[in-house]
């Protein structure tokens, strides 16, 4: 029913050039049909004194109105208008001004069933209006006029004249259509008339032999609304089968298909109305588990009663679907600014806190959710439902509830497929330009003294300029060219360190990994053949490795960070606090160094809970013998407190921001000049 709600509305651009055209219509349907109704005359007969039959076919017409048969389609939903039938025959045996009131009367009706607004009803009753005095016309010219007698001119203008109906009606909706949604005129007329002629076909063929029974005897036309009847019924099986089509059988939701249709309905309402549509796909935990060892029956049950929990208060706005398996579907249409998307996640969600009890066992049922919103998450279904898709896995490999679709989850994007491309030709080739270290000096707070750097990845793409590390990493880790863009890394980390050494300066490089190398075992073998090549002291070399990187097939992991410890580099738990498992990293990694996110410490001075944070995890350092390190420390306030409470290094922008190789070199020089004074 918000399908026809929204239609009932005007559309956003152009509101005046729209309501323009629909008053135009009025307008000429009236002269029209004054014209029409004046050429025309009264029938010979009279106005009243017309056989019973007549009164029958016009009695027949509005209740055929009474209920509609419609089907989905599209953009639109075509309705039977069975009532056609009675309007022809009317129109050539009792004349053009009977037919047009019996028209407008059934379509009255029509509308109200329907719920079109008064407007609305307005225009389609003038357009309607002016396709009668076209098909009068028609059937004037073609037949000559004169009282019913079946002869075959009569019959071939009738056909003629309904088949005239159809085009000039389809003409105005597709003229309506083109100023309220755009698109082209061509392409609105044979979707309309591509999905309505045959019925239109059907209908008026039924016609002729209307107008014989009307004009024979009231019982023959009682009997041929038999017919008609079983069209209308036809019809209304085929709406249902089609309905049911789109069911999913279990738990009577929208299927797939289904619900692809109902997205693409609220899309184009939308559209129209610039408002917003979430796309939330929900898939359980563990239900697997619940079929096999509760049986598939209460699989089924517990299936049933989540669907009975979501539809329980359903907004007009919604849909809910079963995709298949314990996946379900939701589409909220109709957000206006101010709601939150994730709010319709939140509310899914509360739908699972409940247990749900089956034959006396207590099942808990947990579950993520992915949201995508148009228009800002993608335009199309196929978009909004991939992208719902991935904020799916990406909420279940957080463990978290809900998550909504950022680019950066999306490992195929084609944005992402070429810049992935992109890199692999920057790093194919060892003197390639675009992938660059970027160094930021760690600092001893203590003395002052610049003891290391992290080094920093930077690419400067040829048209993008410099790409955001995070956005490359994300891209890259999903792919072999991670490996290729590592071993770049630590090339030039370790070149670097090497010439820092031959320089006098004594410092530590301290390099990202991800995830994908700590999975790898040939990295270690990699890290000691660069160690070899350059000649430098294996302990000057501090690995960061992020929680994340850890959570992924961890007893890999674990084996492969142990072999790089044995190598003798320092290992540093970078992010600290982020995760969701810092301790037990703690406790099974070889770990030399905590990394205190920058998160916590940039905000220590205002933020009494991250100074808490902060401070405690200093002192576990000192307990575990392990070193600590302070990112994000942007002012003195910040250096002065870390440096009180304890912590052994920082570095931030309040020391300095990451530098090229060179800029680096003067940094330092400039900094020990200073420091020595
Ligand atoms: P990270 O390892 O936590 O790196 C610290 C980030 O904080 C860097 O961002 C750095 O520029 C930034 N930063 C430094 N000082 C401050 C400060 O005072 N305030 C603020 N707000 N930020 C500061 P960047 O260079 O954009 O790197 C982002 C992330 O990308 C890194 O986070 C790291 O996880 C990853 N990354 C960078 N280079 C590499 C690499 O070579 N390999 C891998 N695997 N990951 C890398
Ligand atoms: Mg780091
Ligand atoms: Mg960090």
């Amino acid at each position: 029913m918000a399908t026809t709600l929204m239609r009932n509305t005007a559309p956003r651009e152009h509101p005046g050039r729209y309501y323009g055209y629909l008053a135009t219509v009025a307008v000429c349907s009236i002269v029209a049909a004054v014209l029409t109704a004046a050429y025309a005359g009264s029938p010979d007969t009279g106005w009243f004194s017309v056989p019973f039959a007549l009164w029958l076919t016009a009695g027949l017409a509005l209740v055929a109105e009474l209920r509609p048969a419609r089907w989905a389609g599209l953009r639109m939903s075509p309705i039977a208008m069975v009532s056609l039938t009675y309007v022809y025959a009317t129109m050539v045996t009792w004349g053009f001004l009977p037919a047009l009131i019996i028209q407008c009367a059934a379509m009255t009706i029509l509308f109200a069933q329907l719920g079109s607004s008064v407007w609305r009803s307005a225009f389609n009753l003038s357009q309607m209006g002016i396709a009668l005095c076209a098909a009068w016309w028609t059937w004037t010219v073609i037949s000559g006029g004169g009282p019913w007698d079946s002869t075959p001119a009569q019959i071939i203008g009738l056909l003629a004249a309904g088949m005239v109906w159809s085009v000039v009606s389809t003409s105005h909706v597709a003229t309506a259509m083109k100023f309220r949604v755009g698109g082209s005129w061509p392409g609105h007329f044979w979707d309309w008339f591509r999905s309505e002629w045959a019925l239109r076909l059907t209908l008026t063929a039924i016609s002729p032999l209307l107008a014989i029974a009307a004009t024979t005897s009231w019982w023959l036309v009682a009997v041929s609304a038999i017919p008609i009847f079983s069209v209308y019924r036809i019809l209304q099986t085929a709406a249902a089968r089609e309905r049911e089509a789109e069911r999913d059988p279990l738990t009577g939701l929208l299927n797939r298909k289904g619900f692809q249709q109902a997205v693409e309905r609220k899309l184009v309402d939308a559209e129209e109305t610039g408002t917003d549509v979430a796309v939330l796909i929900l898939d359980l935990d563990r239900f697997a588990d619940v079929n096999s060892a509760l049986g598939h029956d209460v699989g089924d049950k517990l299936l049933m009663e989540l669907a009975d929990r979501f539809l329980a208060d359903k907004p007009p706005g919604k849909a809910i679907a079963r995709l298949g398996g314990d996946e379900f579907a939701f589409v909220w249409a109709e957000l206006d600014g101010m709601t939150d998307p994730l709010e319709c996640a939140r509310e899914i969600r509360a739908r699972l806190d409940k247990a749900i009890v089956l034959d006396d066992v207590s099942i808990e049922v947990d579950g993520s959710v992915g949201v995508a919103v148009f228009p800002h998450d993608g335009r199309d279904y196929q978009t909004l439902f991939r992208h719902a898709d991935i904020a799916m896995d990406e909420s279940k490999k957080r463990a978290a509830t809900y998550a909504r679709y950022a680019p950066e989850f999306d490992h195929h994007s084609p944005e992402r497929l070429m810049l992935l491309g992109d890199l692999r030709r920057a790093l194919d080739r060892a003197d390639a330009p675009g992938v660059n270290l970027y160094y930021q000096p760690q600092v001893c707070l203590r003395t002052g003294e610049v003891v290391g750097a992290e080094a920093l990845l930077r690419y400067h793409h040829p048209e993008r300029g410099m790409v955001n590390p995070a956005e490359i990493i994300a891209t890259a880790e999903h792919s072999s060219v991670m490996r290729m863009l590592t071993e770049r890394v630590i090339d030039i980390a370790l070149r670097q360190l090497r010439r820092w050494n031959d320089a006098g300066f004594q410092l530590r490089m301290a390099v990202n990994v991800s995830v994908r190398d700590l999975q790898s075992p040939e990295f270690a073998d990699y890290l000691t053949d660069r160690i070899e090549t350059y000649g430098v002291d294996a302990s000057r070399l501090q690995l960061e490795i992020t929680e994340s990187a850890l959570m992924a097939d961890a007893r890999r992991v674990v084996d492969n960070v142990q072999r790089l410890s044995d190598l003798g580099l320092g290992i540093s738990l970078d992010d600290f606090g982020t995760g969701f498992s810092s301790m037990q990293h703690l406790r099974r990694l070889p770990v030399t160094e905590i990394k205190i996110d920058k998160t916590f410490v940039t905000n220590l001075i205002e933020r009494a809970d991250n100074a808490a944070i902060v401070s405690i995890t200093i002192d576990l350092g000192r307990a575990l013998d392990v070193g600590v390190v302070a990112e994000g420390v942007e002012d003195e306030k910040v250096r002065q407190q870390l440096e009180d409470w304890g912590c052994g290094l920082a570095q931030g922008w309040h020391f300095a921001k990451p530098m090229s190789a060179d800029d680096f070199d003067r940094w330092l020089a400039q900094h020990r000049a200073t420091a020595d004074h």
